[in-house]
């Protein structure tokens, strides 16, 4: 449930899962700041499809990986709103390789945006969430995070890393009455999936108990609730979303 006064920032939502996430919310009252890096047409589309829709929202352009622009988000976050309640850091890119072709630029990409955005982004929030003894993060991983992934030695640490940096995160943060949590999707249809060798994808799918992939929207209900006061009690823990992924 959600007062509708809430302030959220939702990283990474010009497309995909984090646009469903931002949709989500805008739904249910949340203000919410969506950021992008490159694809500005899609972010306008964005920004529109939910302000049709009666919600509220800007846009940002950062790159979650540049510690200078993200002290500037939250700054103006804080200038803009005085309050931030929820933070989603849902900006992710893979640059996968077999691992010992895999160059050191694709393991520093991937690690720089996923885990350290993550960082960068969650530090300058609980700096402002711990002030007001309120707030709820939502980071989000993979199950590759959880179970490794052929090709995807960066992709997977990268997320099994958020995954340990968010129980460290929610036992720290706790004390101010911040909670932290991750949802870890499988396989859903977004560009991301849309890159991948798809006979590999078609494989993938026999180990989908549910035989499909996912939707942003079914993951976006999951961070919705952990992103709200529904979830009070439940910080520090993995959610996977992967239609029953065998070994997921
Ligand atoms: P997507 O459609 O490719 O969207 C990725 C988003 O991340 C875009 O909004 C992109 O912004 C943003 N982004 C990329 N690099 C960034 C940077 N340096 N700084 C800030 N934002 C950046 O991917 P998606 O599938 O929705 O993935 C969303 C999250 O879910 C990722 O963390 C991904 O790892 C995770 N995930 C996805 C799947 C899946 O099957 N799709 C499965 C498990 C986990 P621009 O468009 O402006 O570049």
């Amino acid at each position: 449930m959600y007062t509708g006064d809430e302030v959220a920032i939702v990283t990474g939502a010009s497309k995909g899962i984090g646009k469903a996430i931002a949709m989500e919310l805008t739904q249910r009252g949340v203000t919410t700041v969506l950021t992008y890096v490159s694809s500005s047409t899609q972010m306008e589309e964005t920004l529109s499809e939910i302000k049709n829709a009666g919600g509220k929202a800007i846009a940002m352009k950062v790159d979650v990986s540049d510690e200078k622009e993200i002290k500037m988000l939250f700054k103006e976050v804080k200038k803009l709103y005085g309050r931030l309640d929820i933070l989603v850091n849902n900006s992710g890119i893979t640059k996968d390789g077999f691992l010992p072709l895999m160059s050191s630029a694709k393991w520093d990409d991937v690690i720089n945006v996923n885990l350290r955005g993550t960082y960068l982004c969650t530090r300058e929030a609980v700096k402002q969430m711990m002030i007001h003894k309120k707030g709820t993060i939502v980071n989000v991983a993979s199950t590759s995070g959880i179970s490794g992934a052929r090709g995807q030695a960066n992709y997977s640490a990268s997320k099994g890393g958020i995954i340990a940096f968010t129980k460290s995160l929610a036992l720290e943060a706790s004390q101010y009455n911040i909670r932290a949590n991750v949802v870890a999707p499988g396989f859903i249809e977004t560009d991301m999936t849309k890159s991948m060798d798809q006979a590999t994808l078609a494989q993938m799918m026999e180990l989908v108990p549910l035989k499909r992939m996912g939707k942003p929207a079914e993951v976006a209900k999951l961070v919705s609730f952990l992103s709200s006061n529904d979830s009070s009690y439940i910080t520090g823990k993995v959610f996977t979303i992967d239609g029953g992924l065998i070994n997921g």
